[in-house]
């Protein structure tokens, strides 16, 4: 009995391992607790994208991101969780990655809805972006929903874009590697969990991911343009499924980092 646990023990890592992980080093390895920094796009005078019915993004955003808060509190008392923001308040982009970089976070994952472009058939599902660097000077580009309030509103001078810039090409490319890893574990988590269909994965010059020194990625959670995404989005169901599928992806990824962690003491 005691051997048969033992060999579990040993081989039960290793299956959750190879389901989600390519072999490589840890980029980000060191003893402090793990930290999970959870943005609730927009806010306050930001109100992101409106839904069919009204509904702003910023209020649909903002209990899925309460709802992680609280799974993973639950689940694990070695997981420090920061949110950018806990109420309808406006957070600028810059202090997004400076709360991160500040709390020394090891995951970040911005929480989003989507909306179609006027021109654009009905879109329906969800989407999970990573950082495109050479991708974030079309960021002022208006069919960049998410960068588009920042742009035309927020006094982001462009010196933090090209700071960040800078240290992103050194820092964020070493973890794009990781930010995949997570983008591909929701995907799978969110298939499993919520009744949205995926969209896929893809890399975007989002702004926001630009500012966290870690991997990073942005969930579109579904189209508020969509009515059966805006009334699941809507919905306390559906958002509790879709926190719960964050909430799993975020507990495999951390198996993962325990795990190597484990490998290089
Ligand atoms: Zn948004």
């Amino acid at each position: 009995m005691k051997l048969f646990a033992g060999i579990l023990l040993l081989v039960f890592p290793v299956v959750l391992f190879s389901t989600y992980s390519e072999s490589s080093s840890v980029p980000f390895s060191d003893k402090r607790v793990f930290t999970v920094i959870v943005d609730a796009g927009h806010g306050g005078k930001d109100p992101g994208t409106t839904g069919t019915t009204g509904v702003y993004e910023r209020n649909i955003v903002l209990p899925i991101v309460l709802k992680i808060n609280d799974f993973l509190s639950k689940e694990y008392s070695d997981v420090k969780v920061i949110l950018t923001r806990d109420k309808d308040e406006f957070i600028e982009l810059k202090n997004r990655g400076k709360i991160a970089n500040n709390e020394g976070g090891n995951l970040f994952v911005s929480i989003h809805c989507n909306a179609k472009k006027n021109e654009e058939n009905d879109k329906s599902g969800f989407e999970i972006y990573v950082l495109d660097l050479a991708r974030v000077d079309e960021a002022k580009d208006i069919t960049y929903e998410e960068n588009r309030f920042i742009a035309k509103n927020e006094k982001t001078d462009s010196s933090y874009i090209i700071q960040r810039k800078i240290e992103a090409s050194i820092f964020q490319q070493a973890y794009l590697k990781y930010s995949n890893r997570f983008a591909k574990i929701i995907e799978t988590e969110m298939i499993k969990g919520s009744k949205l269909p995926s969209r896929g994965v893809f890399q975007a010059g989002f702004w926001v991911l630009l500012g966290p020194s870690m991997p990073s990625v942005l969930v579109e959670c579904g189209y508020l343009s969509n009515t059966s995404d805006e009334a699941y989005l809507k919905s306390e169901k559906g958002q509790t499924e879709i926190a719960k599928s964050i909430f799993k992806a975020i507990r495999y990824f951390k198996m993962d980092y325990d795990f190597e962690n484990s490998l290089m003491y």
